[in-house]
């Protein structure tokens, strides 16, 4: 097994392989294992850290994991700060710090998916591969004893409504209820890349670079991949410790992230004539409300979503085209006491009463199933800017789903709701839930969660309308191949990380 950490590097380094995999999230790792499983020579590389829980590596506290699992230490957004940029920066990607929610692609998006201009990604093509992955990563539906009170309270607001409840399927072995997915799970039991795809990669002859940055994909004279070139960083600093790798590969795979696949690209220079490079920009913003209740719910114990709904996914229209509800899905939300905290809006005494009942806040959370998407492109001194407008159809999904959380959460007994404004909104009762269709949620009033970057490298049968074609190999660039949610031509209307494996395993 050879893992290769920034301060292992004293030098620089030229190195050659078959295939260099970019990235070892959910997209890389699993396209790595399966190529060095199959006899092939690959070098993964990955820009963050490696951490174990050998090492000691995950303290569970919140402050020091955001610094060395998340993307900016969780801090990054849209330039309008609608929308927080939510990403991993370790092996194994977001999902070491992912809640582990697993679901299939839904019949009718694969189907939707072929009508947009993929090919080889159909419905009856997907469902072997995820009963693959789900044996792999033993994904399952959890018993009553890993719902923590949200949860619970979920089920009673739901079942009130006459809402359809939905166990959500989750990729755990031998989990402790310790309720720190987001913070990296220190017992090894969210089945996370870094514990599963990744070990069975370098078992496999695998070779790993952890703290290596890709900086740019080169190509030869006929213009195909031939390699990359790379920065070594150092994990103290997050900055250039000074070393470089030069690595030359017959196969380049690109497989950074929804965020950062489509920067590459771009900094490469690499070709763009279907103008779809960084276009198409979708991310799932995710509305959240807060419920204060009158006992004990400790929303950061236990799993954090093993129920939902699934009632609202797809978006109703009336016969005149309006539209009418629905378009995500909804949860209970988890949140740690010290992020809690920060998003929770209010100054003075009244604040101070809110963190004293701390316990007793709870809250829902949806994942929009956006469709207007912003844009990806680089400034002047070339960095990622990331422009993100939530506008039309998606801006009265996030309000409807916003009355829906307020609804649940009156139902299962909140006293009153908050809004995570900087105005600090509170819905008093179930008559004020109106008032979520013209409170400002616009232009950084409330900043957004963005956990599921996509579309930006769209796939596609036509190399006039996307970039890679539905091989995975880019459609003007030979031997480079996109393996992660770049290449969704929409968005998949669920969680997206078995999806993202199961496109990997195509690919
Ligand atoms: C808080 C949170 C909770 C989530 N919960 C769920 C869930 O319950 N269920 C679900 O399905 N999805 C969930 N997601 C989303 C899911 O985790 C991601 O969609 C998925 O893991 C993305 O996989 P990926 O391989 O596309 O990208 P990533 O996981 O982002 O992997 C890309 C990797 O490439 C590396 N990289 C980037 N640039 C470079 C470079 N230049 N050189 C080298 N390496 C580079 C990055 O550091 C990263 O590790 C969640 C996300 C967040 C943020
Ligand atoms: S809830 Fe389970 S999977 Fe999540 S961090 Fe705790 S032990 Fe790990």
């Amino acid at each position: 097994m050879t893992v290769t950490e920034g301060k292992d590097v004293q030098s620089d380094l030229k190195l050659s392989a078959d295939v260099v995999v970019i990235g070892s999230g959910c997209g890389g790792a699993t396209i790595a294992k399966e190529l060095a499983q199959a006899g092939a020579d690959v070098i993964m590389v990955e820009r963050g850290g490696y951490y174990t829980t050998a090492r000691g590596d995950f303290d569970q506290r919140a402050d020091n994991m955001l610094a060395r699992i998340d993307g900016g230490r969780g801090l990054d957004t849209s330039p309008n700060a609608e929308i927080a940029l939510m990403y991993g920066n370790c092996v194994g990607g977001a999902s070491v710090h992912y809640w582990g929610d697993s679901w299939r692609l839904p019949k009718d998006r694969a189907d939707l998916w072929k009508k947009q201009g993929l090919s080889g990604h159909g419905h009856d093509v997907l469902e072997p591969i995820f009963d693959a992955i789900e044996k792999d990563l033993n994904i399952h539906v959890h018993g009553p004893e890993y719902y923590n009170r949200m949860n619970q309270l979920f089920d009673i607001g739901a079942e009130k409504l006459g809402w359809g409840i939905e166990p959500v399927p989750q990729a755990r072995r031998n989990c402790t209820g310790s309720g720190h997915c987001y913070q990296g799970c220190s017992y090894d039991a969210k089945q996370s890349m870094a514990i599963t795809y990744v070990p069975a990669f370098l078992e496999a002859g695998g070779r790993l670079f952890a703290d290596v940055e890709v900086e740019q994909i080169t190509l030869d004279n006929n213009g195909a991949a031939n390699g990359v070139d790379c920065v070594v960083i150092d994990r103290e600093t997050a900055k250039p410790s000074g070393r470089a790798i030069r690595i030359d590969a017959k196969i380049v795979i690109l497989a950074a992230g929804g965020f950062t696949s489509p920067v590459i690209w771009l900094r490469s220079a690499l070709p763009n004539r279907s103008g779809q490079v960084g276009r198409n920009f979708l991310c799932n913003p995710n509305p959240a409300l807060y419920g204060v209740f009158d006992e004990d719910i400790y929303m950061w114990t236990n799993v954090p979503a093993a129920t939902g709904t699934k009632d609202f996914r797809l978006p109703e229209y009336n016969a005149a085209g309006d539209y009418v509800e629905g378009g995500y899905l909804l949860h209970p939300n988890q949140l740690q006491p010290e992020i809690l905290g920060a998003v929770l809006p209010g100054i003075g005494e009244e604040f101070q009463d809110l963190m004293q009942g701390l316990p007793r806040i709870g809250g829902a959370v949806a994942w929009i199933d956006d469709e207007i998407g912003g844009k990806i492109y680089l400034d002047g001194s070339g960095q990622p800017v990331y422009e993100y407008k939530l506008q039309g159809v998606d801006l009265l999904k996030m309000r409807d789903a916003m009355k829906k959380e307020a609804q649940l959460l009156f139902a299962a007994g909140a006293k009153f709701c908050i809004l995570p404004d900087a105005a600090g909104t509170r819905i008093n009762s179930p008559d004020d839930i109106a008032l979520l269709d013209k409170v400002d949620i616009e232009n950084g009033a409330v900043l957004h969660g963005a956990p599921h970057p996509a579309g930006t490298l769209k796939m596609g049968d036509d190399p006039k309308t996307s970039v890679v074609a539905s091989t995975h190999e880019a459609h003007e660039v030979p031997n480079l191949f996109v393996a992660d949610p770049s290449v969704f031509p929409s968005g998949p209307s669920v969680d997206p990380s078995e999806i993202i494996m199961a496109f990997s395993v195509i690919a």
